[in-house]
């Protein structure tokens, strides 16, 4: 397998010299692309020249207009209005954040794109298939599901995109995925991104694709714009600690993960009680209202968004500040997925987490996993001491699994990178950027 390995520093190309056509170009300028990223910068041209590629980059390097700009570049000629490209993704918010990628940067082509996911009405998706598209992007179930019911054909794909494949895996779609391919023709050109590079994804790069290219954004760092921070607490006291944190931190837009939807929910709950503007994203939310909290926090109107891990894959919002781990994630690449979130397109971020004494095992193979300690932090003006209600930890209290994740990845952070604010000893010394907060409160909510 030949490799190319992107350097996470300054990329020496620009977009010219990949000589797109000049709609798509006009694209690029128009999403405010200035520069290729290192991911788009190696692999690019590969793709374009037809190869297959294996990326192994995480969310938040660039990784779709890596894939997108060359499927347009690809149907700039040949046949309209039949299905070309086929993207297929874990979720439905990372299925429909690509297709506003492909809308963005294909704005002048006229390439039409369609989502296809589960969850919803299947039949605006049949008809704007009817329609006539050159590129869907779907989710694994309903994929099959309109391919078995003849309203989609994908026997004429010539470009398959496998996005997030270690998530598609986790989330037991390999079956599904080997279902789709068998539909597709053998003589296409195959792309997998993909943060990790689990067995079962090696396994399948084996089987699926021809003689790939390997492109690798430096050492497969989470995202190395991103600080990390450690907050021991006890479990009865998170929303406490949390609260004090929101109170005494500069952020602008804040990402919080719980465990369980239902902690989700209430967690968002008593947040806005507390007089922030927030809520909730977790799987059991109807469709239209997954969107409308999606696009409430993409523009601003929600300043704390509380998720769990599924709901939260793919959320792509620029203005991630602070990842805050309300809840230890339950693996090394669920910790590097959560804070892919924030420190988004070479911006800076922060990454809390809250660890209870039963967690502290759990940290070594996060730190293991970035090569070096994370800081661990206590607020000096918070009250440690406040014991717990008798009998109450609410349940969530599980011990954690003392020995770190088997998987090893090795990750590099920028070191010394300066803390927007550190919360100090004096209660609310910091002024909450929280406009929407103050509106919020003067409504009476
Ligand atoms: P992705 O990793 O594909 O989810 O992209 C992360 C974010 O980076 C998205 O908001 C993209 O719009 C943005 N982005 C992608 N490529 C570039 C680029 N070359 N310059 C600036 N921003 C970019």
């Amino acid at each position: 397998m030949e490799k190319e390995k992107a350097t996470s520093g300054k990329s020496l190309t620009n977009f010219k010299s990949f000589n797109l056509h000049h709609l798509i170009e006009a694209g690029i300028e128009g999403a405010g692309y200035a520069v290729p990223s290192p991911i788009q910068a190696a692999s690019i041209p590969s793709i374009l020249s037809g190869r297959d590629v294996m990326g192994l980059a995480h969310t938040g390097t660039g990784k779709t207009a890596a894939f997108v700009l060359p499927i347009l570049q690809r149907l700039m000629d040949g046949p309209r209005k039949r299905v070309r490209a086929l993207i297929v993704a874990p979720t439905r918010e990372l299925a429909e954040q690509t297709h506003e990628a492909i809308t963005e940067l294909g704005r002048r082509t006229k390439v039409k794109s369609v989502t296809v996911y589960g969850g919803v009405n299947k039949n605006p998706q049949i008809a704007k298939l009817r329609n006539g598209a050159e590129i869907v992007v779907a989710c694994p179930g309903r994929l099959l599901d309109l391919v078995n019911h003849g309203e989609i054909d994908i026997s004429q794909v010539e470009v398959l995109v496998l996005d997030e494949a270690d998530r598609m895996f986790d989330m037991g779609f390999l079956p599904d995925i080997k279902r789709i391919i068998k539909c597709l023709p053998v003589k296409r050109q195959t792309l997998i991104f993909s943060a990790t590079m689990p067995a079962d994804i090696r396994g399948l790069v084996q089987e699926v694709m021809s003689n790939p290219v390997n492109v690798q954004v430096g050492d497969s760092n989470p995202v190395s714009t991103v600080s990390h921070a450690i907050y021991p607490v006890e479990q009865h006291l998170k929303t406490a600690l949390l609260m004090k944190l929101l109170e005494g931190t500069d952020t602008e837009s804040v990402l919080v993960f719980t465990r369980t939807k239902h902690r989700a929910t209430r967690l968002a709950t008593q947040i806005a009680q507390a007089g922030f503007v927030a809520a909730s994203l977790q799987g059991d939310l109807p469709q239209t209202k997954r969107q409308a909290v999606l696009s409430g926090y993409r523009n601003g109107k929600y300043q704390i968004l509380v998720a769990t891990d599924i709901a939260a894959r793919g959320i792509d919002v620029s203005s991630i500040s602070h990842v805050i781990n309300y809840d230890m994630p339950d693996t090394v690449d669920a910790y590097t997925h959560r804070i892919g979130r924030t420190g988004r397109a070479a911006k800076t971020g922060d990454a809390f987490t809250f660890m209870t004494h039963e967690e502290r095992g759990f940290i070594w193979g996060i730190e293991k996993a970035l090569g070096e300690t994370v800081e661990k932090r206590t607020l000096q003006d918070f009250n440690y001491g406040v014991p717990a209600p008798a009998g109450n930890d609410g349940g969530h209290n599980r011990p954690r699994p003392q020995q770190p994740p088997a998987r090893r990845k090795s990750f590099t952070t920028v070191q010394g990178k300066a803390v927007l604010h550190q919360p100090t000893a004096s209660a609310g010394a910091a002024r909450p950027s929280f406009p929407g907060r103050d509106r919020e409160k003067r409504s009476g909510r």
